[in-house]
């Protein structure tokens, strides 16, 4: 069921970001107003990004009050914004009722990327993340998900820049909150809604079978999965969700996945010292790309407190890397800038205080949200 779907059942008013073009169009109707007027509000929201009706500037203040009185247009709050000097943003916000979730801007030259939560914590437990040790609270709504794309295109406004990837790597397992990922995935794909390549919007998922098998869609989105260990005795230690969906079951969900897509996959790898950065396990993973179009990331571990694991030798992490090339993966050694050291799903908490603010903060910013801001470091 669809949140446009659902929240007309529960009867509680729709909201803006959860409706599609179409949706929009038929609805804008229905309130007498005529078909220019639905485009005009669709530009805004799909070509233009704002989602404030008060700056729709071309409606009549009559339609924007009409607007306002039949969906619901708030946005989680803005609780802190914390800056890197790698280009990268974090975005600390909150909903209604007080729960917190990231967002995470990454500059590059050429293109701003944008890492979103899908879950307020997590509910799959990997060893090496903080927020599988937080428990899980919530899944967030396909609006949610949509309104981190535009707060975050809202900040870039000044520096005129806009939201060109978008990467489910935030908090939470994207594939374990589906029917809201898809949702909101479609809207910002979709060439009459937000219009980004499949390409530039990519899910990262443990591995939950059945989620990668509903995303085995041409051009739905690309795909990125955090493997981490490619023996299913090591995987399970340190990604307990491999018991309910074991390698080679993955494997073969990855395999279809590929074959209706015709896409390659990225493979998300930390490297974790004495654990899964031996010759050993490399072989492991040759063995389980073997028939994938697969780039592999590789990831040395950030130790964080509370966590046992340590980050490999620089030895350690350029033997497996070479391993892996010379058979044929592309291999890239991710150290330091946000979604990079981030690249493995939804450890926000965890990584982004160790990675991005790992350089020094250059302000702190609490945006004119009407909440009150931290004032410190998250970590
Ligand atoms: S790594 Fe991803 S799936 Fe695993 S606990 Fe963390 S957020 Fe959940």
């Amino acid at each position: 069921m669809t949140t446009a779907m659902q929240e007309q059942l529960e009867g509680s008013t729709p909201h803006i970001l959860s409706q599609t073009p179409d949706a929009l169009i038929r609805q804008i109707g229905e309130m007498g107003q005529p078909a220019f007027r639905a485009r005009q509000l669709v530009d805004w929201l799909f070509q233009k990004r704002i989602s404030d009706p008060d700056r729709m500037s071309n409606l009549p203040a009559s339609f924007r009050t009409q607007l306002r009185d039949s969906f619901d247009w708030s946005l989680p709050g803005i609780v802190s914004r914390l800056d890197s000097e790698d280009g990268a943003s974090k975005l600390l916000l909150r909903d209604a009722k007080g729960m917190q979730f990231e967002a995470v801007i990454l500059r590059y030259e050429g293109r701003t990327s944008l890492c979103v939560s899908s879950q307020v914590g997590c509910k799959l437990a990997c060893r090496f993340c903080q927020t599988g040790k937080l428990g899980f609270f919530r899944h967030l709504r396909a609006d949610e998900i949509i309104a981190q794309f535009m707060l975050a295109n809202q900040l870039l406004e000044s520096e005129e820049r806009r939201i060109s990837h978008v990467v489910f790597m935030g908090m939470g397992e994207p594939l374990d909150n589906p029917d809201s990922v898809l949702a909101a995935v479609r809207l910002l794909t979709s060439p009459d809604a937000f219009g980004l390549s499949y390409r530039r919007v990519t899910v990262s998922t443990s591995g939950l079978v059945p989620g990668i098998m509903r995303l085995a869609d041409k051009s739905l989105c690309s795909l990125a999965v955090s493997l981490h260990a490619a023996r299913d005795e090591l995987r399970t230690e340190l990604m307990p969700v491999n018991r309910k969906y074991p390698l080679a079951e993955l494997k073969e969900a990855l395999l279809f996945w590929q074959k209706q897509t015709g896409q390659r996959i990225t493979i998300e790898y930390i490297l974790i010292r004495d654990k899964n950065a031996t010759r050993r396990e490399a072989k492991e993973l040759v063995r389980f790309l073997h028939g994938l179009r697969a780039k592999v990331n590789l990831i040395p571990f950030n130790p964080h407190p509370g966590l046992e694991y340590q980050r490999p030798a620089l030895r350690e992490i350029e033997d497996f890397q070479s391993y892996l090339s010379a058979r044929g993966y592309p291999s890239p050694v991710r150290y330091s800038k946000g979604m990079e050291v981030s690249a493995a799903c939804g450890q926000l908490a965890a990584k982004h205080q160790e990675s991005i603010f790992s350089a020094p903060l250059r302000r702190n910013v609490v945006t004119a949200s009407g909440l009150p801001g931290t004032s410190s470091r998250l970590s």
